[in-house]
């Protein structure tokens, strides 16, 4: 495989499980040092594990931090930058589904925790590393919306108006910084099976949650989940320098689940 990522510095956030664990293994692969960041620590523990199994002495950084608190982005990048010195590419990606309700019975202090994390956690991500990718005058970033930030999925009011913003940073950010050699993008996937997918479908039905994943991937184009590696692949791609005129767009990911009339 080609190293893409030889020597550079790649800071993940979610980094504790699914597509961001998925992520860091695939980038580790290609020769990254990474700085893993996520609200659990026995998630990174379990991360640094299948990094160091899949591509031994790979450099990792893990840092404890809530990607909502602003004093610990701070945090997570001053420590990113005290062992490595820069930032090469940063996978914007930490965030939590959330209750699945209609929008009358969607909680206030729920809609408000969703966009605390899913939406904030991306900006205030976005406002402490893009000043040091700007010095550099070299940099990537991928946000992680979702499906559910380009159509409409219903019971996710959170959700919903989080992704969508996300989608909305992203062109933003991209539009701002590109002139400084960075470019933004973002990710819209579909349903990939990590445990987040796996809790969502526990809500809908906690006694059958696997029949309901059948039933639920059986109106996909592909008939199945996506796999959290099939994510990290696009991921990659998009951090690496082979996306460097991709910049201020979301890139679906999903078997075709969108376009489906
Ligand atoms: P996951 O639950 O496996 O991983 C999310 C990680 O984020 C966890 O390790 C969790 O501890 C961490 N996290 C949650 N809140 C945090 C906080 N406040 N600060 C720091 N870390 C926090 O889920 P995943 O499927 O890997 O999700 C990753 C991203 O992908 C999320 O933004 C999610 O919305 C998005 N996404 C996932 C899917 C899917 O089908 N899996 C689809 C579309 C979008």
């Amino acid at each position: 495989m080609s190293e893409r990522f030889t020597d550079k510095v790649v800071l993940i956030t979610g980094g504790g499980s699914g597509l961001g664990r998925a992520t860091a293994v695939r980038v580790a692969g290609e020769g990254a040092r990474l700085a893993l960041v996520d609200i659990s620590e026995e998630g990174l523990a379990q991360s640094a594990r299948a990094v160091e199994e899949a591509a031994p002495g790979t450099p990792v950084l893990t840092v404890t931090a809530d990607v909502s608190d602003e004093a610990d982005v701070r945090r997570y990048v001053a420590a990113t930058l005290q062992k490595y010195g820069r930032v090469d590419a940063f996978f914007n990606n930490a965030g939590i589904e959330g209750k699945q309700n209609p929008t009358e019975d969607f909680g206030s202090d729920e809609f408000r925790r969703v966009v605390a994390i899913n939406l904030e956690g991306v900006f205030l991500g976005l406002k402490h590393v893009l000043p040091v990718l700007r010095e550099q005058g070299s940099g990537s970033v991928v946000n992680t919306a979702s499906v559910g930030g380009i159509r409409g999925v219903g019971n996710q009011s959170g959700y919903a108006a989080a992704k969508h913003g996300v989608v909305g940073l992203t062109r933003n950010s991209g539009v701002e910084y590109g002139a400084y050699g960075v470019t933004v993008k973002a990710i819209a996937p579909g349903a990939i099976m990590t445990p987040m997918v796996e809790a969502s479908l526990k809500q809908m039905d906690p006694e059958n949650w696997e029949e309901a994943g059948r039933q639920f991937v059986s109106v996909n184009p592909m008939r199945r989940f996506g796999r959290p590696e099939e994510v990290a692949s696009l991921v990659a791609f998009l951090l690496s320098d082979e996306a460097s005129f991709i910049n201020a767009t979301t890139v679906t990911i999903d078997g075709g689940q969108s376009e489906k009339y």
